[in-house]
């Protein structure tokens, strides 16, 4: 990791001065309930950190899509209460959308306190970067921590824009150690280096497909992306989701990849995806022109696993199937399954993709990963061996 972290700060830069941390406090809610709090427990290593050095606290994030004004249904206010329970301490929470209010409350915190601010996606000018949002942004703290992965991948003021005007301006803890998985995965991989692709459309995976395979030794493809690739080799796809647009591409692909690209033998079929009680399992050249694609194979699911299984580090971003229908899950679970084990074994496994980690999580196997990502969109840019602007906004270690 060449961007400076909070462990690089002296403890008399932390004692009694304010850091301005970005945190991804971006939950799924179902009213005012948070149905997955991972990101809140993901950010307690580095606001515990600064607590326990005497360090005053106060949090930003954003939460959902609100339209740049305040929307009730989007308060981070059911995260302050979460926080609160994990922190086992009082989190204050200022609802103001004035930032000189904000200011002013950041200057009554003591010693160890927390604050958390409302929504930065209710301020106007954040996803625009505003400069002079990003100069508000930077009179909350004494120096600006960016623990906030999920977000790194948008150039945001709260992101990337506040770090211009507020130094020092380093990493939080778990920026970091996304940052040291994916990079040391993909930079230096202990081998075989297996990577295993899945979802629903190529056309958003193209980039992390030419990035990525030069750097394995081979990538599994799975979900709805690999009938796009069967239509490219002339079989069959019948009602599978296949993009017309992209059968040329895929063809392109399949020419270049040599024996590294790895595609189904067989596949769950159905005659519609809201028919799982009529699922069952053909070789990829019997896809039935009345049924479609839904989960990759047994066969299929049997020998990806072996490869997992031969495999020291493994990325794997996107479902197999239709992980959300039980009849279609099987191919996603196997995936899982087969990670944990390697994990066992001693490889590093790494989760990358929103849909991914839930699967992960709905199999109970997130703690059997290496490393299950906090960032879906940010893990993909980072794989597509994009820059990442709220990381590249942060100061390097050498200067
Ligand atoms: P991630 O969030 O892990 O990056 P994606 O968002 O790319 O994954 O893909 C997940 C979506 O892909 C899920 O909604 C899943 O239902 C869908 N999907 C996977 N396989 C198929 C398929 N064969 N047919 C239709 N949709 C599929
Ligand atoms: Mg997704």
């Amino acid at each position: 990791m060449d961007k400076k972290t909070v462990r690089d700060l002296p403890d008399s830069q932390i004692r009694g001065k304010r850091a301005l941390v970005r945190c991804d406090f971006n939950v799924p809610l179902e009213g005012a309930r948070i149905t997955d709090d991972s990101r809140i427990q993901a950010s307690l290593p580095t606001i515990r950190y600064l607590i326990e050095r005497g360090g005053r606290v106060v949090l930003l994030s954003h939460l959902g899509r609100p339209k740049g004004k305040p929307d009730a249904k989007y308060s981070l206010q059911p995260v302050a209460i979460r926080l609160e329970e994990l922190l086992g301490k009082p989190v204050q929470f200022v609802e103001t959308t004035d930032t000189d209010e904000a200011i002013k409350a950041s200057h009554s915190l003591k010693d160890g306190e927390v604050l958390l601010l409302e929504n930065t996606r209710f301020l106007g000018g954040e996803e625009q970067n505003d400069p002079r949002l990003s100069r508000a942004l930077a009179e909350l703290g004494d120096y600006y921590v960016n623990d906030a992965f999920g977000a790194a991948h948008r150039a945001h003021s709260s992101t990337a824009g506040v770090a211009a005007h507020l130094k020092p301006a380093v990493a939080g803890l778990l920026l970091e150690k996304e940052l040291d998985y994916l990079g040391k995965a993909l930079a230096s991989p202990k081998r075989p280096f297996v990577a295993i692709l899945g979802g629903a459309k190529i056309s958003g995976k193209i980039d992390v497909i030419e990035q990525m395979l030069p750097k394995v030794d081979a990538m599994l493809v799975g979900g709805a992306m690999a009938c796009t690739f069967f239509r490219a080799m002339g079989l069959e796809t019948g009602k599978s989701l296949v993009e017309e647009d992209r059968v040329d591409m895929a063809k392109d692909i399949l020419d270049r990849a040599g024996t590294k690209l790895i595609l189904p033998h067989d596949a769950i079929v159905a005659p519609a995806m809201d028919q799982p009680e009529r699922a069952h399992a053909v070789a990829r050249a019997a896809i039935p022109a009345g049924e479609g694609v839904f989960d990759i194979g047994p066969k299929t699911a049997e020998s990806y696993s072996r490869a997992i299984a031969s495999a020291k580090t493994v990325i794997w971003n996107g479902p197999m199937g239709v992980a959300e229908t039980p009849a279609f899950a099987r191919g996603t679970e196997a995936i899982a399954k087969a990670m944990a084990d390697a994990t066992a074994k001693g490889a590093v496994t790494i989760v990358g993709g929103g849909d991914s980690a839930a699967a992960v999580a709905d199999a109970g196997l997130s703690e059997r990963m290496s490393h299950v990502s906090t960032g879906g969109g940010a893990s993909l840019e980072f794989l597509e061996g994009k820059p990442l602007p709220g990381v590249e906004a942060l100061e390097d270690r050498a200067a």
